[in-house]
């Protein structure tokens, strides 16, 4: 059994539609302990021990002290779960486990690939974390999973940085290759239909149902070493719904990263 901590990260200024997701992680918990569920994963794992420390949620000032946050929560060797947050937070953490992980995997769950140069100028924005994380050299190989908005530019970026994106128009679970090096999850709410998870900044039907993305998760066979959940954004939510779907993801996260 590992260590883990928790943190959740109180940011969405690099948001480029609607703000929210800062009002996330303390949301998710919420859920997570409320008298809705119990701390037992599918699996058979209990969450609520002494394995686990939250650290509770950050306040954010500059962009960069999400690097040196996490650096913090991660220097003891402890593994670590995120809750954001947009999903601009995902390069600073990477950047952070690269001094551990110099040899790292990441399984990234979205709607969007998130591999712009830039967006609107910015380099940083939510739309491009996974740019930075390739062109940087933080991550040995990419995979993605749910993609439905690929564009000519991103579809570049993709080619370029040889990120293996299994799209979902013609989705083949069973196609996700085994992991080698240690591996970091990265799920972005909106990977889900917004059937399942209305509470997000940008809605993109024709996603991912529950059941694919738990199964994906619970099929892993690697050692995972860090984790973020990402974009929920509260503000669009229906009777608390994805707080609910993002709680159990929560748990089935923490109950992977106890157990591998
Ligand atoms: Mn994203
Ligand atoms: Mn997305």
């Amino acid at each position: 059994m590992n260590k883990i901590n928790i943190q959740g990260i109180n940011w969405d200024a690099k948001s480029s539609f609607q703000r929210g997701p800062a009002k996330a992680p303390a949301l998710i918990r919420k859920a997570l302990y409320s008298d809705s569920m119990n701390l037992c994963t599918e699996l058979g794992t209990t969450i609520e021990n002494d394995l686990i420390t939250d650290n509770g949620d950050f306040n954010i000032e500059d962009y960069f002290d999400i690097a040196t946050i996490t650096q913090k929560n991660i220097e003891n060797g402890e593994k670590l779960l995120t809750l954001g947050g947009d999903h601009s937070i995902t390069f600073p953490i990477i950047k952070a486990f690269h001094d551990h992980y110099p040899k790292l995997d990441i399984l990234h769950i979205d709607a969007h690939a998130d591999l712009y140069h830039d967006y609107e100028g910015d380099p940083y924005s939510h739309a491009c974390p996974f740019a930075r994380i390739m062109e940087n050299g933080y991550a040995v190989k990419l995979v993605q999973v749910g993609i439905r908005t690929l564009n000519p530019h991103q579809a570049s970026q993709a080619k370029k940085f040889d990120v293996d994106i299994h799209e979902m128009r013609n989705l083949d679970l069973t196609a996700i290759p085994n992991f080698k090096n240690p591996l970091y999850i990265s799920l972005d709410m909106d990977g889900f239909d917004p059937a399942f998870a209305p509470g997000v900044s940008h809605h993109e039907p024709g996603g991912l149902s529950s059941r694919q993305v738990i199964d994906l998760i619970q099929g892993i066979d690697a050692q995972i070493v860090g984790a973020d959940i990402v974009e929920y954004n509260p503000d669009r939510d229906f009777n608390d719904m994805t707080a609910y779907l993002a709680a159990k993801m929560m748990k089935e996260l923490l109950g992977k990263l106890m157990v591998h």
